[in-house]
């Protein structure tokens, strides 16, 4: 009898234990595939970054997926920009960086908060861990007025140099604490790194071979390409678009009596009075020597024309100064064309040239008629 009860005992205390055993073993099981699911998820992650080709894609691309895979109440970017460089590239562009509210721009090392990393020997700084504090990490994270509890700031290094900052936010308080590992969250910054280095100097070499030195604004090539683009979506969407070629009127004059660095400064002011008076859709480019293009989105030839009065009167009204006090008086004359209602039949490059010809030949019109004007071709 007692010996029967005691084999009852261990038998449920064996069963307990098998059970127990069973659960922990199903725990261990949840939890690898949880981890196994949260490194494919990471694994994605990463190449969908790697194959980012352009700075929105690859910017983007982190803000709207590694907080989802990450489990993260915010993540922002804080971008080293010593020279503003980056975000006038980008602005050039097209980037829009209202889409964006989470990307920041910082001018100075200094403003990332990490231990500065000037002498060649010190070692690149480390992520920091801890607390959210709203006097210091508020501005990291601009969208989220309240409630994150814990902050990871990573710095994005390349070849020891720091780029930047990652910025991670969690809503629990024992997510980011100075105790925790750090390994996993500086791969990912590692490679985040190198995504954002990669499509930052793509982005500035695009930039360089569409813009013209001298002035800043685009050059032909880039021209040519937006103009086949903007008429192919103008005939899809039906709007106008409208080109202006502007001439400098006797520039060799003005190269011979301020040289020709003096000439050069001409031009440049030229471009930004030319700029000042346009949309933010329209594209002004540099096609060679003393002579400018527009390309004015959703203009029709009147408008256009009166656009171009404006530009005429900004250059023709206004003295140039130049460095070291010379002073000189520059005009331009103009030429404006309008795409009409062309033969759908015609190729997008032929209305192209066309549209070209006919600024042209109206720019050819207006040095005829005594220079310092705009023509309309008719
Ligand atoms: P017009 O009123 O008929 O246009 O007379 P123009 O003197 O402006 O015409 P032309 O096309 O004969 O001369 C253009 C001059 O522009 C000649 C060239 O020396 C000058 N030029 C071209 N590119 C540059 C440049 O990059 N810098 C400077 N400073 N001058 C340039
Ligand atoms: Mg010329
Ligand atoms: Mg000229």
């Amino acid at each position: 009898m007692t010996h029967k009860v005691t084999a009852n005992i261990s038998a449920a205390s064996l069963a307990a234990e098998n059970q127990a055993l069973r659960e922990r073993m199903a725990d261990l099981l949840q939890q690898a595939e949880q981890n196994h699911a949260i490194m494919c998820r990471h694994q994605a992650f990463d190449l969908e970054i790697v194959g980012s080709a352009t700075f929105p894609e690859l910017v983007g691309t982190i803000f709207r997926t590694l907080p989802v895979i990450s489990e993260l109440d915010s993540v922002t970017l804080s971008l080293l920009d010593e020279d503003a460089d980056i975000l006038l590239v980008m602005e050039k562009l097209g980037v829009d960086f209202a889409d964006f509210p989470n990307l920041l721009f910082v001018r100075e090392e200094a403003a990332l908060g990490f231990a500065p990393t000037r002498s060649a020997h010190a070692l690149p700084p480390k992520p920091l861990l801890g607390p959210f504090e709203r006097g210091v990490h508020g501005k990291l994270f601009p969208e989220i007025k309240g409630g994150l509890r814990s902050v990871a700031l990573v710095p994005l290094l390349r070849n020891k140099r720091v780029i930047g900052s990652l910025n991670l936010g969690s809503v629990d308080a024992s997510r980011f604490t100075a105790q925790l590992g750090t390994d996993f969250i500086e791969h990912m910054a590692s490679i985040i790194a190198i995504c954002l280095e990669n499509v930052i100097s793509n982005e500035m070499l695009k930039y360089i071979g569409l813009t013209d030195s001298l002035t800043g604004v685009y050059n032909r090539r880039y021209i040519d390409r937006r103009l086949l683009e903007e008429i192919a979506r103008a005939r899809r969407q039906d709007y106008r678009i409208s080109f202006m070629y502007i001439d400098i009127d006797h520039f060799k004059r003005v190269n011979d009596s301020v040289g020709h660095q003096g000439g050069d400064e001409v031009l440049r002011e030229v471009a930004v009075r030319i700029k000042d008076e346009l949309r933010r859709s329209d594209a002004l480019a540099r096609f060679g020597g003393e002579e400018f293009v527009v390309l004015l989105i959703d203009a029709d030839l009147d408008s256009a024309a009166i656009v171009a009065e404006r530009i005429r009167a900004s250059i023709a009204d206004a003295l140039f100064h130049l460095p070291a006090g010379v002073k000189v008086n520059a005009s331009v004359s103009i030429g404006v064309a309008s795409l009409g209602d062309y033969d759908h039949d015609c190729s997008i490059e032929a209305v192209a040239q066309q549209l070209i010809a006919h600024a042209d030949s109206a720019l050819y019109q207006a040095k005829e008629r005594g220079r310092n004007q705009v023509v309309s071709y008719r």
